[in-house]
């Protein structure tokens, strides 16, 4: 099909959508692009909703493009629901029964939150937090309540307790692990993270699970019971036990296996896994359709380190980045994942990490991993025993340099290069105290040895000079 004059249609306004449709703009004049959303008028920052809840912004405020952006960059906002795809006529269905035609199709649908089919799930004032319907519904579901129950310990769960916490609700925090998110943190990672949720007067439950959601005779929220028997009294209930793509609406389609629907031909069934299957060109199996974001999987995992469904902020955009140069260029290029990154913030504790450095490693690794007195700060390396390669950092309230540590880690630089450079790969705000010589002489205790931190000149500083 001739690239000039195309109809592209993204379904979705999050991340990946818009910077999919942003740079297909940079590349092509002639495409006329639509974005559709049945969630917003416009994108805005999904990671950016709690602070609305906790009045520090308002939804103005969260979104990145100006409303003036689409139009001088003639994208095409449509608000409404997809209700239907006919992959065989290239056409949409919308929920009031409106039909749009497409040559290229992107689906960038996002997640939705799990539900694992407790009882009481559906009674009201239970709640997950994705959309910016689920904020509103939970500003109105948490008014003149005494005690809230959030069930489930990742990223979003720890994000509602500090949004409840923020106006002064109890909150008791169900976690089925033994520490918070130790799955993925280290043991001290997570025992820091369980003090600091603690020291905010959270009611956290360490090892419990939920039983099931009871509700009163009108069919709202009054208690949970946990799977050792407790009763809480609650008047809110927030599921926060990770998210799933988002292709529920699809199923409306004829899935894989089963009987195509009339006017569907067999070949033009998408094929659906947890997510959208997809190649590294983010192609579905269906030609002129793709799919990118929180909602597509890979066939294959990107890379041995990496997941089949990438469900973060920095991932979306490069997968909208990619995807764009692929739809506008005659050399497409498969996707390359480059070094695992993500940040996110417990409480007060920013926290980010780069590369490899899982829960728990296997003998072939060892790290280093220094904590303040105060057990608030701390950074950990994980570094090859035999090469002595630095293979991935966590860092907790000490911001690192993304670029520096991006170079290291996928040069292969050797661990004790960077740890006398900390100096120069981290950017604390100034006036903060600075502790990289502090893990420098942990490590030359623990080894014996005497590394001295490397003096970078400040000129060399200034103009950006690396290690
Ligand atoms: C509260 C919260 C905090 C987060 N914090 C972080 C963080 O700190 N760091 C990080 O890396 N990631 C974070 N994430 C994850 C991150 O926001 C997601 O990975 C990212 O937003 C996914 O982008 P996306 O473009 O794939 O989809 P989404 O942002 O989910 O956008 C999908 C869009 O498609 C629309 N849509 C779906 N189906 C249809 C349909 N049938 N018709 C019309 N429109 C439809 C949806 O309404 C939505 O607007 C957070 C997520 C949440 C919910």
């Amino acid at each position: 099909m001739s690239k000039a004059n195309r109809n592209i249609v993204i379904i979705g306004n999050g991340i990946s959508g818009v910077t999919c449709a942003r740079h297909i703009r940079k590349k092509d004049e002639s495409a006329h692009i639509t974005i559709i959303s049945g969630e917003t008028d416009h994108f805005f920052s999904r990671t950016a909703l709690m602070y609305i809840y906790m009045g520090h912004m308002k939804y103005e405020h969260t979104k990145p493009y100006e409303d003036w952006f689409w139009k001088k960059n003639r994208i095409n906002l449509k608000r409404a629901w997809v209700e239907k795809i006919d992959f065989e006529e290239k056409s949409l269905i919308f929920s009031n029964g409106e039909s749009m035609a497409y040559d290229v199709l992107v689906l960038a649908t996002g997640s939705k939150p799990n539900k694992f089919g407790w009882p009481g799930q559906d009674l009201k004032g239970v709640q997950g937090m994705y959309s910016f319907q689920d904020l509103e519904l939970m500003q109105a579901n948490t008014q003149n309540i005494s005690r809230a129950v959030i069930v489930g310990g990742g990223l979003i769960g720890i994000e509602m307790a500090e949004m409840l916490n923020s106006r002064k609700i109890p909150v008791t925090f169900l976690v089925r692990e033994n520490n918070f998110w130790d799955n993925i943190l280290p043991l001290e990672e997570s025992k820091m993270i369980n003090r600091h949720i603690l020291e905010h007067h959270i009611d956290l439950r360490l090892g419990t699970e939920l039983g099931e959601i009871i509700g009163d005779e009108s069919g709202m929220v009054k208690a949970i019971t946990t799977k050792s028997g407790e009763t809480i009294a609650c008047q809110f209930v927030g599921l926060t036990v990770g998210v799933s793509p988002n292709i529920e609406f699809l199923y409306a389609q004829p899935s894989k296996g089963s009987k195509p629907l009339e006017g569907f031909l067999k070949e033009k069934v998408l094929q659906t896994n947890k997510g959208i299957v997809v190649d590294r060109f983010f192609k579905t199996n269906i030609p002129d359709v793709y799919a990118i974001g929180d909602c597509a999987e890979f066939q294959e995992a990107p890379a041995s380190d990496r997941k089949n469904i990438e469900q973060v902020w920095y991932t979306g955009r490069m997968h909208g980045e990619t995807l764009a140069y692929n739809l506008t260029s005659d050399n497409p290029v498969p996707y390359q994942p480059g070094v695992w990154f993500n940040s996110a913030k417990f409480f007060d504790i920013e926290y980010q990490t780069y590369g490899f450095v899982p829960a728990n490693w296997s003998e072939e690794y060892e790290s280093l991993y220094w904590e303040d007195a105060g057990g608030k700060i701390a950074i950990r390396f994980l570094y090859g025993k035999s090469d002595m390669k630095i293979k991935g950092v966590n860092a907790f309230r000490w911001r690192l340099r993304h670029d520096y540590f991006d170079k290291a880690i996928s040069e292969g630089w050797m661990f004790e290069k960077v740890l006398t450079h900390l100096n120069i790969a981290s950017f604390n705000p100034e006036f903060f105290k600075s502790h990289y010589k502090a893990v420098l002489d942990h490590y030359n205790k623990q080894k014996g040895k005497s590394l001295k931190v490397h003096k970078e000149s400040f000129f060399k500083k200034l103009i950006g000079s690396r290690a």
